[in-house]
């Protein structure tokens, strides 16, 4: 399926190779433009962008297609197993007990992406439960525990104490019988200081196995410094890229999976509990390039 999305947004250049057995520079340079054209319009970063050009080339120019091969499949089959490296497979999540928390800006999503996740483990037959350590954006406590409710999940969280590590502690006290917790955090606006070191205290009380980066599908350059940040203040194990059923595909995150030597975990596709998809190389590459 991908291989046709990828074949028709090559159609112009992929023609050229009809009936060829043998592809020349000039005919894997047209490819590799037209692929640098859809991911740099799909926010991936140039360095990214470039990397990969340089593999196609050289595989493209180096190994030998096959036998019966045509050109055409040569270069789409290299095109596409390079576009699966860049992308990355999905964040390892193994279906038992787990602690996962979620950072991010203020602002990308990680309130409707805690319930979001906790709905798609209590599809999976495990008990989520989430807790809501966001004190500093007013209403995030209201909208964690209405969103728990439609997701039908166990929620943890006090209006009234402004003190996220506290909230934290308290929560791990209450939800000792949920399987799965996942813990939502405040963002700020830009990656201040006080974001950072609350975050890093919250991590020491709840122990995450797992740290996932909250992304909107709009980031551009700005992922790399917001992953290293993250990465360095607590460990990012994986990421999640919401506002996908927006004009954005996301490919900006990509740099942030690069800097932080993780991969995708889950793609946020609108606003309700259930817009929620677990990450998959093809789809998201068809995305990228569609
Ligand atoms: P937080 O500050 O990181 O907790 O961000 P929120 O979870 O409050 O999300 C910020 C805004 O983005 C809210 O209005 C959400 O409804 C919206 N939002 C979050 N994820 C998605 C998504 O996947 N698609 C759309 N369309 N909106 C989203």
């Amino acid at each position: 399926m991908v291989l046709d999305d990828l074949g028709s947004s090559l159609r112009g250049s992929l023609d050229q190779l009809r009936g060829k057995s043998r592809l020349d520079e000039e005919d894997v340079e047209d490819i590799v433009k037209e692929i640098q054209r859809s991911l740099l319009q799909a926010d991936v970063s140039v360095d990214l962008v470039m990397d990969l050009s340089e593999d196609i080339r050289q595989r493209a120019l180096d190994e030998e297609p096959p036998g019966g091969t045509s050109a055409r499949d040569h270069v789409l089959r290299i095109v596409y197993e390079e576009l699966v490296d860049l992308v990355g497979e999905s964040t390892d999540l193994p279906l038992e007990d787990q602690t996962i928390m979620l950072a991010g800006l203020q602002g990308s999503g990680k309130t409707t992406t805690a319930a979001k996740m906790a709905w798609w483990f209590s599809k999976k037959g495990l008990r989520p439960g989430v807790i809501q350590t966001d004190t500093f954006r007013p209403g995030a406590y209201d909208q964690a525990k209405q969103m728990a409710e439609r997701a039908e999940v166990e929620f943890y969280g006090e209006p009234d104490n402004d003190n996220p590590v506290e909230i934290a502690e308290h929560g791990m006290e209450e939800l000792l019988d949920v399987d799965v917790l996942i813990v939502d955090t405040a963002g700020r606006h830009a990656l201040e200081e006080t974001l950072i070191d609350e975050l890093e205290q919250i991590e020491s009380v709840v122990e995450p196995d797992r740290n996932l980066l909250v992304l909107d599908a709009a980031i551009g350059q700005g992922a790399k410094e917001q992953a290293d940040r993250f990465d360095d203040a607590v460990g990012i194990d994986g990421v999640t890229i919401t506002k996908l059923d927006g004009t954005a595909k996301g490919g900006g995150a990509l740099a942030a999976v690069d800097r932080t030597d993780s991969s995708i975990a889950f793609l946020g596709t609108g606003e309700e509990v259930q817009d929620i998809e677990r990450f998959e190389p093809d789809g998201f590459i068809s995305r990228l390039l569609g």
